[in-house]
């Protein structure tokens, strides 16, 4: 059988995976929903014909848009993510001990449901109920407006804009974000790739630049994510992620993260800090 799925990362560009078996396929009153196991990256999550995670390269985006916010914190204890219904993000946010409460608010309960089925080894803080997480199934958006000086981080690890995913790049998201974070919180967001979302990345730079004093983007390489170069830019109120000192990791088993990665991460080429002027 020669079964292949696509995914239209510009309107003259497909990335192509061979698919061995399809797992799942559905509709929520958000999304399209497929799991399929691919030759070259096994199971991977499509939301709406959009490459979410696989089960192959999902450490790097999960511990890249963690570990840099959690370690640049000195000592985070509550700490929201907006999204990241697949459960990456929170298993990675929950290994920091000193997080006390790690709040998860998904829109759609469906992608949880699908994940914690087929892809149980990224879902696993769901599957068992890890106690200080609190999954809610709403939307990030309404969440945002209710809380005030509340978090030390938020992460905001949302699908493309575009969807239920559309206003979470907007000012007035921006503004409830910097409001519920603690005098000294911090926020990330994941702002796609520099080749082909340039003017996103200027305009969530500028957006977020009105409102944090420090505003920095960051870089990982992802194979699936369009370009295989993904950004993500951070907001913070007090501590500063290139001088913050990540000496103070707790030794947590890391597969791409580390405290030169940490720093690297930050060191931008030319082409992308032009997006950033
Ligand atoms: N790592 C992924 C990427 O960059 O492609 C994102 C993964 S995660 C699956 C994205 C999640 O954001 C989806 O499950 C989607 O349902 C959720 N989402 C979109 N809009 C949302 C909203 N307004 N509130 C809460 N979750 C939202």
């Amino acid at each position: 059988m020669n079964l292949w799925i696509s995914e239209a990362q510009t309107k003259d560009l497909e990335l192509r995976a061979r698919v061995k078996e399809t797992l799942f396929m559905g509709k929520s009153d958000f999304q399209e929903i497929a799991v399929v196991d691919s030759h070259q990256f096994g199971r991977m999550l499509v939301l709406d014909g959009v490459f979410q995670t696989s089960v192959t390269d999902e450490f790097i985006y999960h511990e890249m848009i963690v570990h840099v916010p959690l370690y640049t914190h000195p000592s985070p204890k509550k700490v929201l993510v907006i999204g990241g219904g697949d459960g990456g993000t929170i298993r990675e946010v929950v290994k920091h001990e000193c997080v006390e409460k790690a709040e998860m608010v998904e829109i759609d309960g469906l992608v949880v449901d699908v994940c914690k089925k087929f892809l149980p080894e990224i879902s696993e803080a769901m599957i068992h109920n890890h106690p200080k997480l609190e999954l809610k199934i709403g939307d990030g958006i309404s969440h945002m407006k209710q809380a005030e000086n509340k978090y030390d981080i938020i992460i905001v690890d949302c699908s493309d804009p575009i969807g239920p995913g559309k206003g979470l790049f907007t000012p007035a998201f921006y503004t409830n974000v910097y409001k519920a974070l603690k005098d000294d919180g911090l926020f990330v967001q994941q702002t796609e790739s520099p080749f082909y979302h340039q003017e996103l990345i200027t305009y969530v730079n500028k957006e977020i630049r009105q409102l944090f004093p420090i505003t920095k983007m960051y870089l990982a390489n992802i194979p699936t994510y369009p370009s295989g170069l993904h950004c993500f830019t951070m907001g913070s109120k007090k501590y500063d992620p290139i001088q913050s000192s990540v000496e103070n990791q707790q030794g947590l088993t890391t597969r791409y993260y580390n405290k030169d990665i940490h720093r690297s991460s930050f060191v931008l080429p030319n082409f992308v800090q032009e997006l950033l002027k």
